[in-house]
C-alpha cells in the first residue's frame, strides 16, 4: 500500500473498469487517459510512478503516445507498460523500438496481473514481462 500512481491509459471502458477493479485493492492511485494526446497531458501533470498503455488508441496510439513520452525530459524516466491483445514478435519488436519497458498481453490474468505491476515500479526493466 505504498500509495504509487497509476496512469492506466486504455479506450475501452470495459477494459478501464477492469484494471481499475484489479488495481484499486492495492492502494494504487489511479488516473486515466482515453487517448494517446490525452495520455502525454495526464503524463505530464500527473508525474505517474507507471503508465499501462493500450497500443490502439484513438488520436495517437500507443506507440506513438509512449515514443513521445519517452522523448520528453518531465516524462522519460515513467517506466510504461504495453497492453495488448496481439503477441505477435513483429508488435513486440516495434513496441521495443519506440522504447516501452515491458510488455502484458490482454486478457489479462487477473491473479497474476497485481504482482507483474509491482514488478514494473520496484524494477523496471527487470521482471519476467519485461522487453
Ligand atoms: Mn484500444
Amino acid at each position: 500500500m505504498a500509495g504509487e500512481s497509476i496512469l492506466i491509459v486504455e479506450d475501452n471502458p470495459v477494459n478501464q473498469k477492469l484494471l481499475m477493479a484489479v488495481l484499486r485493492p492495492h492502494g494504487y492511485r489511479l488516473v486515466t487517459a482515453a487517448d494517446g494526446e490525452e495520455a502525454l497531458a495526464v503524463a505530464c501533470q500527473e508525474q505517474p510512478d507507471l503508465i499501462l498503455m493500450d497500443l490502439q488508441l484513438p488520436r495517437l496510439n500507443g506507440y506513438s503516445a509512449t515514443q513521445r513520452l519517452k522523448s520528453n525530459p518531465l516524462t522519460a524516466h515513467i517506466p510504461v507498460v504495453a497492453l495488448t491483445a496481439h503477441a505477435m514478435p513483429e508488435e513486440r519488436r516495434q513496441a521495443q523500438q519506440v522504447g516501452f519497458d515491458g510488455y502484458i498481453t490482454k486478457p489479462i490474468d487477473t491473479r497474476a496481473f497485481p504482482e507483474q505491476i509491482l514488478g514494473f515500479l520496484n524494477h523496471p526493466r527487470a521482471t519476467s514481462g519485461s522487453i
